[in-house]
């Protein structure tokens, strides 16, 4: 199985779970993310990275309700770790940093605490809650700043219930292209 067939057979067989704490699935979740990545015209890089950003709490079967036990399970880094030798840096950074943005933009951003939903405040408290300002300084020297951002908001917005979006299908090419276009290692 190539690699992509193996991400969308994950996506197949565990994205029926809820997203935790969320009126969809996480495959819902994960295709609502990539499908407003593509809407603003972004690089394929980024909607692949809004598309996987989540795969972390799939690979494991699912660790979902763990941050109501106060549990971080890091998912961020489950899954950039595990896509590290499928993709490169511009697909597995923003998905690395999707919860510090989180963290970043309670601190920077007036107003933005009080959008995230009840569930997303919970495990905020759990990943450790606003950063201060010398972890806002250190985030803002990564050059997957912006993109880490921009895919923690259609993270925060992709959590509508019976929205119709594209399939996995839809992603299939940009998947195998760029996965490819990063050097990343075939077979597997
Ligand atoms: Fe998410």
């Amino acid at each position: 199985m190539n690699r992509t067939e193996e991400i969308i057979a994950i996506i197949e067989r565990h994205g029926s779970k809820a997203y935790g704490g969320e009126r969809v699935s996480q495959r819902e979740h994960a295709l609502q993310a990539a499908y407003l990545a593509e809407q603003e015209g972004r690089p394929d890089a980024l909607v692949v990275a809004a598309l996987l950003h989540d795969i972390g709490h799939l690979l494991d079967g699912g660790d979902q309700g763990l941050a109501e036990q106060g549990i971080d399970a890091s998912h961020e880094e489950v899954a950039s770790q595990w896509l590290a030798d499928r993709f490169g840096p511009e697909v597995t950074e923003p998905i690395r940093l999707h919860v510090d943005a989180k963290r970043y933009l309670c601190a920077v951003e007036p107003g933005y605490i009080d959008q995230l939903s009840a569930a997303s405040v919970t495990s905020l408290n759990v990943q450790g809650g606003p950063f201060t300002a010398d972890e806002v300084a250190s985030f803002e020297e990564s050059p997957f700043v912006d993109d880490a951002v921009s895919l923690r908001r259609w993270d925060d917005r992709a959590k509508t219930p019976g929205l119709q979006v594209p399939d996995l299908e839809h992603y299939r090419a940009r998947l195998e292209a760029v996965s490819a276009a990063e050097g990343a290692n075939e077979g597997g």
